[in-house]
């Protein structure tokens, strides 16, 4: 019930995005918005920027310098807010952090545009070329690659990495936007939507030393506990699965090229192995709670031995899935007899970096509603997904270059940037990208979560199908495993 409960509230969201929005707009704009606003006259002492973004996480960062560097919006004032202290990496570590993003060629070329991109090659990114993905309960295998194996498919970049870069172009950004570290909102006070006598006229916000500024546009990227969306109460679709990410630094028995990202869908949950260097790659093992736990106490030896073992082990597969597929495999090799990816095998790991295993709790959330009268949500704020895709950080990327492009034109137009009508062009379209793909995501990991029969022959037959047929493949969008925003 509670599944039908939380389906149906995901499927009104998908609705909602997918009907004639332009014939809604009217209604929305009125809509919007109706949280109280406080006044007095206060607010006339208090600074007024044309954007603050609240959260300088990859997302708000990123945000930042994408507006920093848009000729449309120069002499506007832009101001980021940070609760945390200012990242800045004069030497890259010798050692790897734990905390890794897969980034798509999408997100590349957004980061490329902002200055950033350079900066993280140089500091430090591992190119891969391939993924394979593969069942623990059958034979079922998939391979992703560029057709031609020249170009990069996704890259994996430590999170503290990207961080540094774009601060290190926001530093060079300083007379476009100003960043105020440490800096902790405590308070949003609203204006309404439509002229009150009573009603402030911007977004008002109260720093925990109790400074008080002001703007006429809040982005909201305060990540997926988002303040910003708690008090303006908007509606959120929102469950914790029940499984912890297990994340660690691995060393690999061996040096190889190390090109490939693997991921194995256990019954537990899907284990990942990004490649981060010759001889190092990044886990991400997604499993039970209890389990999670379990793999945070065992000894070094043990833990490599779990992981080597998750990646290697028959002991879940089938016999009645091997079979049917053994059977299906017969008969289609007998009319494509190329079909299918040659199998690889994953390298084996010998040891972890000091330290560097974590657990984090996963779950999902979208919110039914990305902006509100002078607020927009970008990120984690909006939406929050499962890890198995490698998708989080590349929709928060996808929401800046479409923000920023609707900012700019409202603002080359002379139009007022928190106005409602292109703040709801930009819901429009990232939901109707984001919600088929966070939909797509929430499917694969319950459908690998379960040992049932039908779905263990559904899981078989997807990705035995995804891999014999090519052009559905290199298509990925209908499926999630695509790692470009478009
Ligand atoms: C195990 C794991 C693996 C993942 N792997 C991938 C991957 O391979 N690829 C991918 O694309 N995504 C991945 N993700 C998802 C990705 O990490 C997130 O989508 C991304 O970090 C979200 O960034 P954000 O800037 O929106 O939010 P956050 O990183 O949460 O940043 C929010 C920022 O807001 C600040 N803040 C919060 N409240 C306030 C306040 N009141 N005032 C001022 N500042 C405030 C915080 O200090 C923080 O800096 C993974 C996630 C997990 C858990």
């Amino acid at each position: 019930m509670h599944k039908i409960t939380k389906a149906t509230l995901a499927l009104h969201d998908l609705g909602r995005c997918l009907i004639a929005e332009r014939h809604l707009s009217a209604i929305r704009i009125i809509s919007r918005g109706l949280v109280c606003a406080q006044h007095g006259d206060d607010y006339k002492k208090n600074e007024v920027y044309d954007v603050i973004i609240s959260g300088g996480g990859m997302v708000g960062s990123a945000m930042a310098c994408s507006l920093g560097m848009d000729p449309n919006l120069e002499g506007k004032k832009i101001l980021l807010l940070e609760a945390g202290n200012k990242k800045v990496m004069d030497e890259v570590p010798d050692t790897y952090s734990t905390r890794v993003s897969s980034i798509s060629p999408g997100s590349a070329t957004l980061l490329s545009g902002i200055g950033a991109w350079e900066q993280i090659t140089k500091m430090r990114c591992k190119p891969y070329k391939k993924m394979q993905v593969w069942d623990a309960c059958s034979d079922a295998l998939i391979t992703f690659d560029k057709e031609n194996l020249q170009d990069e498919m996704a890259y994996i970049v430590e999170n503290d990495i990207v961080v540094a870069a774009l601060t290190k172009q926001l530093d060079s950004l300083s007379e476009n936007v100003q960043v105020k570290y440490r800096s902790k909102v405590v308070k949003y006070t609203w204006p309404m939507p439509h002229q009150a006598a009573e009603s402030i006229p911007w977004v008002q916000v109260t720093l925990a030393n109790g400074e008080t500024i002001q703007t006429k546009l809040l982005i909201g990227a305060d990540g997926p506990n988002s303040m910003v969306r708690r008090n303006l109460g908007i509606p959120t679709v929102k469950w914790n699965y029940d499984q912890s990410a297990v994340v660690a630094v691995l060393h690999l028995s061996e040096p190889t090229e190390n090109n490939v990202a693997w991921q194995r869908f256990l019954p537990t949950g899907p284990i990942a192995m990004l490649p981060l260097s010759d001889t190092e790659s990044s886990l991400v093992w997604s499993t039970s709670h209890r389990l999670a736990e379990e793999l945070l106490e065992l000894d070094e030896e043990s833990f490599v031995d779990a992981i080597n073992s998750a990646f290697w082990s028959n002991e879940n597969q089938s016999e009645l899935i091997e079979t049917a597929g053994s059977v299906f495999r017969g008969a289609l090799s007998a009319i494509m007899p190329f079909a299918g990816s040659p199998r690889q095998l994953p390298p084996s790991v010998a040891g972890i970096g000091p330290k560097s295993r974590v657990m984090f709790p996963l779950g999902m959330g979208h919110a039914s509603e990305y902006i509100r009268h002078r607020v927009a949500l970008i990120g984690d704020a909006a939406h929050r997904v499962h890890p198995l895709a490698g998708q989080g950080v590349n929709l928060g990327f996808g929401d800046v270059a479409c923000l920023t492009q609707l900012l700019s034109q409202a603002a080359f137009n002379g139009k007022d940037l928190g106005a409602i009508q292109h703040l709801l062009e930009y819901e429009t379209e990232r939901q109707r990208h984001n919600l088929p793909m966070m939909a797509a995501i929430d499917l694969m990991k319950r459908l690998y979560s379960t040992n049932s029969c039908s779905c263990l022959c559904v899981r078989w037959w997807f990705l035995q199908k995804l891999d014999m047929y090519p052009p559905p493949k290199s298509r990925m969008p209908t499926v999630l495993l695509v790692l470009e925003y478009k």
